[in-house]
Parts: structure tokens; sequence; C-alpha cells
């Protein structure tokens, strides 16, 4: 069994990637329960604050690391709150905040340009200066509602109409968010791509 460090300290993410090892004899830990600090998040785009968590675990533990990094990117704001999708309107996971600072820069905006997609960016490293990590992303695209519908799901999920859907991504079943979103993409090219990595060293 070889095991790997999420570079994260969710719990509900740990179940997540767990499961998508679970037949290919992998087994996930978070950095928390090793002891392992959060990385700065320096990077510009989604994949290098992915590559700088998972460096940042695997020079900590010295055992192969996965790095996530995900966000809301919208047509119109250029891409924004993108990285900053945690702590738009200021404090870091102020949810409230954050969806009604996104509806009041596109307060006016017409239904044809508020375009946007959620993205997810998975990033392996075997160890922190592995030149060729695995990398893994998912796009969901859709676009930004003017008010918010659901109660399902988190972050900006009531503000978003994903494409050819009638609901908004917190209406819709776990199980079908899970299955359409940016995550679940990722996912399973991850899990693609590591079945081939873990075939091909063993
Ligand atoms: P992180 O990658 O867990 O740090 O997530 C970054 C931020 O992007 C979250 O705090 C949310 O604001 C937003 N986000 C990422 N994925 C989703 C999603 O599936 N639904 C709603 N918001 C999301």
């Amino acid at each position: 069994m070889t095991r790997i460090v999420l570079a994260s300290s969710n719990r509900g993410k740990l179940a997540e990637f767990n499961d998508l090892f679970a037949d290919i004899d992998l087994e996930a830990v978070t950095q928390g329960s090793l002891g392992v600090a959060d990385a700065e998040e320096t990077g510009l785009t989604f994949v290098e604050n992915a590559l700088l968590k998972a460096r940042n675990a695997a020079a900590a533990t010295g055992l192969p690391a996965l790095g996530d990094d995900s966000g809301l990117c919208v047509d119109y704001l250029r891409g924004a709150p993108g990285l900053y999708s945690a702590r738009y309107a200021g404090e870091h996971g102020d949810v409230p905040a954050n969806n009604a600072k996104l509806l009041r820069e596109l307060e006016g905006v017409p239904e044809t340009r508020r375009g946007a997609f959620f993205i997810c960016v998975l990033a392996l490293v075997r160890h922190a200066d592995d030149p060729a990590p695995l990398i893994a992303e998912g796009r969901w695209h859709g676009r930004v509602l003017t008010a918010p519908r659901g109660e399902r799901g988190f972050g900006y999920d009531p503000l978003f109409l994903p494409h050819g859907h009638e609901s908004s991504a917190a209406e819709l079943e776990p199980a079908v968010k899970n299955r359409l979103s940016h995550r679940g993409q990722a996912l399973a090219a991850l899990r693609t791509r590591l079945a081939e990595w873990h075939r091909d060293r063993t």
C-alpha cells in the first residue's frame, strides 16, 4: 500500500480521495494529521497553487503528495473571483459576503454576459522536486444567476446555473453535482492517470 499525503486538512476531501483510491492500493492521509503547516498560496494560477501545496507537503513528509486548488472564474470579471474565491469579500470563508459581492459586481449585467466556470486542479508530485507531476483539471461551465437559488452544496453554488440544467448547483442532488462538477471531472481524470502511474511503477 502506497501512502499519499493530501495537502489539505479537510476531512471531507480525505473521504472523497480515499474512495477514489480504494481499488488502486493507495491510501491518502491529510497533511494536518502529520503536522504539516499550510503552504503559502503565492501562485498566479490554480495549477501553480495546487503544485505549491503538493510540493510543500512532499518536502515536509518525504511522501508523494496531492495538492488541489479550485474556484469560480467569471468571464465579465476577467476571471475574478478566481484564486481569491474563498476570500473575495475580504475574510476567508465568508460565504454570504462573497456571494453578495459577486451579485453586486454583476448588477445590471445581462444574462448573455454572465458566463462563468468552476475550475479544480489536482497536482500529484512523487517527491518535493518532481519535475513531472501528474496534473488533472476539471471545468464546469454555466452562468451566474441574479439571485440565490437552493440550499445544498456550499460557496457559490446557489448563484451558479450549470449549462444545460434548470437547477442551480445548490438545487442539484449531491450525487449529480459530484458527477458533473469541476471536482468530479478532475477526480475522474486523476483516477485514470493515477492508475497508469501506479501500474507502471509496481
Ligand atoms: P478551495 O479550493 O477548497 O480552497 O476552494 C476555493 C473556493 O472556491 C471555495 O471556498 C469556494 O468559494 C469556491 N468553490 C470551489 N469549489 C466550489 C463548488 O463546488 N461550489 C461552490 N463554490 C466552490
